[in-house]
């Protein structure tokens, strides 16, 4: 037990993308600027092409950048330095899908692409709520209290509903994991549900939302009626209220534990039985990936582990004394045999849950392997390598070159 224990070391600086709603009274701007980009694009797809052709290779950003410095002075309304932006995406772009040149962007008919319009960090401001690009301030819906962040790149994109968003890059300072001694008490395990979307190791519970369903009957409607953009809207609402719910859910969990382990239940090979609407409804991938990046900036541990039998596992005695087989799924409460505890099943299961996750935890503490398992836990757990890809926050789907 004398084992020396010292906390990993990891990077504390981390980098992710916000994204805002801007007021809807800044589209008819923002929509001419995206006009503009799209002009700059094209000029750059053209030129780059033609030298491509003329002398076998591909010019540099710093080339393209000499070609359009003038462009400003030319009647463009564009910030020069969202001018370079601009040719340091489409480099960047080209280079990552070796295309010889990639897709114009157009700004009309049914391929037209969504707006898009990047900047560089000088070139944005926020102050008093709004945020101020090239002098003019735009209103937005500020959900994250940007005056907190050091706003670095980014760009505003449009989606297919022609609203806007900012989408701009923050750096933040994660906080040190805790050491694996003060876990026992602070330790969650979860066991994610369909009835309740989750059950905890120390027996709260939180009901499952249905989304969806509630919806449902609205989208029939609007479907049958032919109602493109009212089906959009659904959609849209649906997606934004399960979002907002799992967001709060698994924020507060983060800030609540000191290590938070959940279980690796299937949620793609479960859609495909007849649960499919409440799995979908549920948004495990969804929740288990905000938790992930929430305990990861807030120095939390998190560990998905595997939860097979962890319903019939007495947590108590260990013995396999607990509910089996599909007879044995509506059952909610049961008693131990070996040792007459009372069980709850969804919370005994979480903290079977919870007492692999802190096993897991004690290993990667004791085998000596304390620097490498920030880092492991960083890149295997955190799936996503980049910690833009973080979903909520993650790199605009829309408004963004096709390719
Ligand atoms: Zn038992």
């Amino acid at each position: 037990m004398a084992k020396k224990q010292s906390s990993p070391k990891e990077p504390s600086i981390t980098v992710r993308t916000l994204r805002v709603r801007l007021k809807d009274k800044h589209a008819a701007l923002l929509k001419h600027q995206s006009g503009e980009v799209n002009f700059v694009w094209n000029f750059l797809n053209e030129t780059s092409m033609k030298v491509l052709e003329r002398e076998g290779r591909f010019c540099t950003a710093y080339e393209l950048d000499a070609l359009t410095a003038g462009a400003t002075k030319e009647g463009l309304s564009l910030h020069s330095q969202s001018v370079q932006a601009i040719s340091a995406e489409y480099v960047t772009r080209r280079k990552q899908f070796k295309k010889r040149r990639l897709s114009w962007r157009s700004c009309k008919g049914a391929r037209r692409s969504l707006g898009w319009i990047p900047f560089k960090a000088s070139a944005i401001a926020y102050r008093d709520g709004q945020v101020r690009y090239q002098g003019v301030p735009l209103g937005l819906w500020d959900s994250y209290g940007l005056k907190d962040y050091k706003l670095g790149a980014g760009s505003f994109s449009e989606d297919a509903r022609g609203r806007w968003y900012m989408n701009v890059t923050v750096e933040v300072q994660k906080t040190q994991r805790p050491k694996a001694s003060v876990l026992n008490q602070t330790a969650l395990g979860i066991d994610l549900g369909l009835k309740d979307l989750m059950a905890g190791s120390d027996g709260f519970k939180v009901e499952a939302q249905s989304f969806y369903r509630d919806l449902e009957p609205k989208l029939a409607v609007a479907q049958r009626a032919g109602k493109k953009e009212r089906t959009k809207a659904i959609h849209a609402k649906i997606s934004n209220r399960r979002k907002d719910f799992l967001h709060k859910a698994s924020g507060h969990i983060a800030a609540s534990y000191a290590a938070v382990f959940v279980g690796d239940v299937n949620a793609q090979a479960l859609a495909k039985t007849r649960m499919a609407k409440s799995v979908l409804d549920s948004g495990w991938s969804t929740f288990r990936t905000m938790l992930r990046y929430k305990c990861d900036d807030a120095g939390v541990w998190f560990k998905q582990v595997k939860e097979s039998y962890s319903t019939q596992e007495c947590s108590t005695c260990g013995e396999r004394s607990g509910p089996k087989g599909l007879e044995g799924l509506g059952v909610r409460q049961w008693t131990c045999v070996h040792c007459l505890t009372q069980h709850d099943r969804d919370v005994n299961a979480a903290i079977n849950i919870r007492n692999r996750g802190l096993e897991w935890l004690q290993k990667e503490f004791s085998v000596g392997v304390e620097a490498r398992a920030g880092e492991a836990l960083a890149n295997k757990d955190s799936g996503a390598s980049s910690p833009m890809a973080a979903p909520g926050h993650g790199r605009p789907a829309e408004g963004i070159p096709r390719l």
